[in-house]
């Protein structure tokens, strides 16, 4: 599954063809609602087909509740020969995102509060947001900032606050069983290239992958705005919650960080399992453990959600200096790592897709493999492989291990051991166990 990802050069090819998508979707101001959004899924209609939800303000979600629409046509802070010194057409990051619309004219005194840059970066704009505070501002160089001249400066917020919709967009797979796998990423960063344009485009090409497959799982590829857009997604989504199998919190993977996987709240469900068992392969890569602050995983991992969401970037939380800045661009991005996070993160899907629990209903005694015709060689694996990955799997298949933990403890390939499950399960010898059975087992 995915093998146009997962074999080489089909990443780094796929991240060549999708540059100028992330060339396209750079300069567009997007925020957690507004047009901006819809014209970033725009573009991303072309890698992969998306199902559009606008979802009006005032909506509740838990504790929260969608703000108004923020959209944004010009702003600008002029001399008094007219000149723009800030410019957000020059760069949407010049406006704190979530602006009021304003128009006046302020001595330089009184519009410094207004104005947020950079000491220790002077050449870098910081990124700020006003979401849930009504407010406005302006982001800038601080090289800039200290050539201001004293006098009068006309300062223009041309932006609309009003009534409106939140928009978020889902790619949706379906599989061969209705138990589901999500994989989230936000949307709501303006001119920032790592975070998240890269999580962005990397969830439509493996969304686009996947489509060409047939998976065990029905998957849900959403994209939607941090926060706000995942709790939106939950509330509107319970019903299917009890069905979720695994899911993965994906952004920031461009940087030239290592590969890093973030567990679950739990800590040992089958995603971080199945994460841990495939970064094991990758050079350099790292897990590390749950904490409440990050991305969107917060809201699935909360404790009335609980569910095996993960998080895979590479330097998330502000770990490289770039981060929230304008050296936040296309230049930071580094394709070789691009590509190596697609291929990690293409092979974590394939597995977590078809991990599952399995139970041996020939427990007493080793059922005949050879009246079978399990036994002998198996296309494609070492001679005795496939009977050790089929021992294996009869041995731990009492419904408390699954696939993985088999793969881990026995050290037999994944797909040696996958290969067994599935022919011992076409023989009846095992069983698939159902989310809901397993859940029942094993008492969550
Ligand atoms: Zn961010």
């Amino acid at each position: 599954m995915l093998a146009g990802l997962r074999t080489p050069p089909g990443a780094a090819d796929m991240v060549d063809r999708i540059w100028p998508l992330l060339e396209a979707m750079y300069p567009i101001c997007r925020s957690i609602t507004g047009n901006g959004v819809r014209r970033t899924f725009d573009l991303l209609q072309d890698v992969a087909p998306l199902q559009r939800h606008e979802v009006p303000t005032g909506t509740v979600a838990y504790d929260w509740e969608v703000p108004n629409e923020w959209n944004i046509r010009d702003a600008y802070v002029a001399d008094q020969s007219g000149r723009r010194v800030i410019d957000f057409r020059a760069h949407s990051l010049h406006v704190v995102n979530y602006s009021t619309p304003v128009r006046t004219r302020l001595s330089l005194d009184a519009l410094q509060p207004r104005l947020h840059s950079r000491p220790d970066q002077p050449d870098w704009i910081p990124y700020r947001t006003t979401y849930y505070k009504q407010d406005w501002g302006f982001c800038l160089r601080h090289r800039d900032r200290e050539r201001l001249a004293p006098g009068t400066y006309e300062v223009v917020i041309d932006s609309e606050l009003a009534p409106g919709h939140l928009t978020y967009a889902e790619c949706v797979i379906q599989g061969r069983s209705d138990e589901q796998g999500i994989v989230y990423t936000h949307s709501c960063h303006p001119s920032l290239a790592n975070d998240n344009l890269t999580g962005l485009a990397a969830s439509a090409l493996l969304a686009q992958a996947l489509r060409a497959e047939k998976p065990r799982l029905t998957w849900r590829f959403v994209f939607g705005p941090g926060t706000i857009g995942s709790l939106v997604w939950l509330s509107r989504n319970e019903a299917l919650l009890p069905r979720l199998r695994t899911g993965l919190v994906i952004g920031l993977l461009g940087d030239p960080g290592l590969l890093t996987y973030k567990r679950s709240r739990r800590g040992d469900t089958g995603t971080d399992r199945a994460a841990e068992h495939v970064l094991r392969a990758e050079a350099g890569a790292r897990t590390e453990d749950f904490e409440p602050y990050g991305y969107d995983e917060r809201q699935f991992c909360s404790p009335g959600f609980d569910l095996p969401v993960g998080r895979v970037t590479r330097s998330a939380n502000g770990r490289y200096p770039e981060y929230h800045t304008s050296a936040d661009d296309l230049s930071l991005i580094r394709r070789d790592r691009l590509a190596d996070s697609l291929r990690a993160l293409a092979e974590l899907i394939c597995v977590l897709d078809e991990n599952r629990y399995v139970h041996n209903l020939s427990p007493k005694g080793e059922p005949r493999l050879g009246k079978r015709g399990l036994y002998g060689s198996v296309g494609g694996l070492t001679p005795g492989t496939f009977e050790q990955a089929a021992l294996w799997v009869l041995s731990m298949s009492d419904g408390s291990h699954d696939l993985v933990e088999i793969a881990a403890r026995s050290r037999i390939p994944w797909a040696a051991v996958l290969e067994a499950a599935s022919r011992l399960e076409g023989t009846g010898l095992t069983r698939t166990i159902g989310l809901e059975e397993q859940r029942q087992r094993r008492g969550w």
